[in-house]
């Protein structure tokens, strides 16, 4: 049965791009879990991965809104004081051994770093780095909070700012891969796709690729 959980804000980040708050109530999951969410009685959800940490004393979701979308137009015009439907918590996408030495590489797209931006805030000794694709420079939400901006790649394709310019893969040609680094990938399956095929054309083993599509 999913729980009702009450919204203390919506922040919009930009024209299409928002976060959801709600509160905690006593919900559990590990970090890189989803959960459903839906709005009460439709019986219709979808899902989203927390983007708060396993102790936050709130759940907090970045989503972007897909217009002429089911789900998210509705999610993006909730008031604080409204209720949701969460179901949950799902999934694998969830470091199995945090803190044991090794380096990990988190790639993401749009809102895929919702896992990311949880497991830096649940494990604040990971020796990690964020390449994030986005659209546009102003889709570098909360850069600041990945050791102020220090582990954050942004990789813009259109217009200018950010550190690179043009898509993850290409900056991952152009500087290069570490074979013995452990790859998290989470966003559209394009994305994916692409950079899975170049971490294995570079070397890097099967097992220390792990996978999250959203689209
Ligand atoms: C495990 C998992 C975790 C997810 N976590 C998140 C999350 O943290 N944040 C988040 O924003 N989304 C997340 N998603 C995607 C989310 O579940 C929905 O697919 C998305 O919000 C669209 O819902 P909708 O009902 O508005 O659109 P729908 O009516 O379901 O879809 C309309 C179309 O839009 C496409 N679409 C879906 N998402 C996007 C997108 N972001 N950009 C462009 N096109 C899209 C779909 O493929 C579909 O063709 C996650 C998906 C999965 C499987």
């Amino acid at each position: 049965m999913p729980n009702l959980h009450k919204v203390r804000k919506i922040e919009l980040l930009g024209r299409h791009t928002f976060r959801v708050v709600l509160e905690r109530n006593d919900f559990k999951f590990t970090a890189g879990q989803c959960v459903n969410i839906g709005l009460p009685g439709s019986g219709i959800n979808r899902e989203y991965s927390s983007y708060s940490s396993e102790t936050a004393d709130e759940l907090v979701f970045l989503i972007r809104e897909v217009e002429g979308g089911t789900v998210t137009p509705a999610l993006m015009k909730l008031k604080a004081g409204d209720q949701v439907e969460v179901d949950g918590p799902y999934g694998e996408f969830w470091i199995r051994t945090p803190n044991d030495g090794r380096k990990y590489y988190f790639i993401a797209s749009g809102t895929g770093i919702a896992p990311f931006h949880c497991f830096v805030k649940t494990y604040p000794k990971l020796d990690y780095q964020i390449i994030h694709g986005v659209r546009a420079a102003d889709e570098q939400y909360d850069r600041a909070d990945f050791e102020g901006g220090s582990r954050y790649v942004g990789c813009v394709s259109q217009g200018t700012g950010g550190d690179f310019k043009g898509r993850v893969t290409g900056y991952l040609t152009e500087k290069g891969v570490d074979k013995n680094g452990v790859y998290y990938l989470c966003g559209n399956r394009g994305m994916i796709n692409d950079v899975y095929d170049l971490l294995r054309e570079k070397g890097v083993g099967g097992t220390n690729i792990i996978t999250e599509t959203f689209f």
